[in-house]
């Protein structure tokens, strides 16, 4: 038989993110972006979009935004296809990186922007495409690529 005993003390809340487990604003902050690495983080927050495109970039970092195939998970009435281009599944990659309606997107945004990147298409993620593009893309351009992206 076990015996276990039990504290006579009081209960307490400890806070995780700080070494001290004291709550700071700044340490609720940094929590926000645990498991996000800090070009994501970048990419969403530092740049010259309106806060509802950020909103709306950090929600599709987190897989969260509406598309079709999304509302199919969960069970939702949806629409079978891409509402732009009605030929393929509506999924974030496809809204973002591969319908033929957003490759004119990117590309009319990118010539009329002078940024020299290619559109992305084959790249694993946005994530990738920017990483990849920046590299390519003079420094003084590099928010306006953030801002695109
Ligand atoms: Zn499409």
């Amino acid at each position: 038989m076990q015996h276990i005993e039990f504290s006579a003390g009081l209960d307490q809340l400890i806070w995780k993110w700080t070494a001290c487990n004291i709550y700071s604003a700044k340490s609720c902050y940094l929590a926000t972006f645990h498991g996000s690495t800090a070009c994501s983080w970048k990419l969403i927050w530092k740049s010259w979009v309106p806060s509802r495109v950020k909103f709306f970039r950090w929600l599709a970092s987190q897989d969260r935004s509406w598309t079709t195939e999304r509302l199919a998970r969960h069970g939702l009435q949806h629409h079978p296809r891409c509402l732009l281009c009605n030929q393929e599944p509506e999924t974030l990659r496809h809204l973002l990186l591969e319908c033929r309606f957003t490759h004119e997107a990117w590309h009319e945004t990118l010539a009329w922007l002078r940024i020299p990147a290619p559109i992305p298409s084959h790249d694993p993620s946005l994530m990738d495409w920017w990483m990849h593009a920046k590299e390519n893309t003079p420094r003084i351009l590099h928010k306006a690529l953030k801002s695109v992206a």
